[in-house]
């Protein structure tokens, strides 16, 4: 008998990542989904792993917009991906920031990224596996929270983000855009074609900046390693 495995999942942030960036969005027309990754989403979910949406939403805080402002985006980002045949199986954001100006929100938290809180809860609510998981964002806390969480890490670059200059901040890739990214997950799932695994933001100092220099896997076995990953 196959033993039963808990699932894992992809976890995304959304600004930056699923959808377009903009500075504190707080109606549901700010949030613009990245042409391109919907069937790309759809395929990952297809393949069994949860989407979960993991963002920090420090806007709460500082008073900028309300939950329910925050329920409408959302209702708005789950009918855009929808019509891609895409369902959300979790949204977490974290409400806090230490310098809000809502008292009950102007706290120090273990949920805002790069503290692991949300993936840590996801994981408790949908019985994820973390360590066979994926966290997919733009930003080097991002990035941090999924490795602080034991998952493995893709960043995308939007040129932002300094070279990393400590191991809990160094991706395991880095991708050019989002659908780059997707089809990083989907090629190390073994539920996709080979991509190209070795991309680097051209500022960075390869020395410190990631696997890649020293142990970065080459394409053509990494596919070996996506079949082990696969058995983990
Ligand atoms: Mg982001
Ligand atoms: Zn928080």
């Amino acid at each position: 008998m196959t033993p039963i495995r808990r699932p894992k999942a992809l976890f995304l942030d959304r600004d930056g990542t699923l959808v377009h960036p903009r500075h504190y969005p707080s109606r549901p027309a700010d949030l613009l989904l990245y042409e391109g990754i919907g069937p790309l989403l759809r395929g990952v979910q297809e393949a069994g792993l949860r989407l979960v949406v993991i963002t920090n939403q420090s806007g709460l805080a500082r008073g900028l917009f309300t939950e329910g402002d925050l329920g409408r985006m959302h209702a708005h980002l789950a009918s855009e991906l929808a019509r891609f045949g895409v369902r959300l199986d979790g949204v977490y954001h974290c409400p806090h920031h230490v310098e809000g100006t809502i008292p009950a929100l102007a706290v120090a938290c273990d949920c805002r990224k790069p503290q692991p809180g949300m993936l840590l809860r996801a994981a408790a609510d949908l019985d994820l596996d973390l360590t066979r998981s994926w966290f997919v964002g733009d930003i080097l806390d991002d990035v941090e929270a999924g490795a602080r969480a034991g998952c493995r890490t893709v960043l995308v670059d939007l040129g932002t983000e300094p070279t990393p200059q400590t191991r809990l901040r160094r991706p395991d890739y880095v991708a050019r855009d989002t659908a780059h990214a997707l089809r990083i997950v989907a090629a190390r799932e073994g539920i996709g074609p080979p991509d190209d695994l070795t991309y680097q933001p051209a500022t960075w100092n390869a020395r410190h900046s990631s696997m890649a220099a020293t142990d970065r896997p080459t394409v053509a076995t990494t596919n070996k390693r996506a079949t082990n990953a696969d058995n983990r």
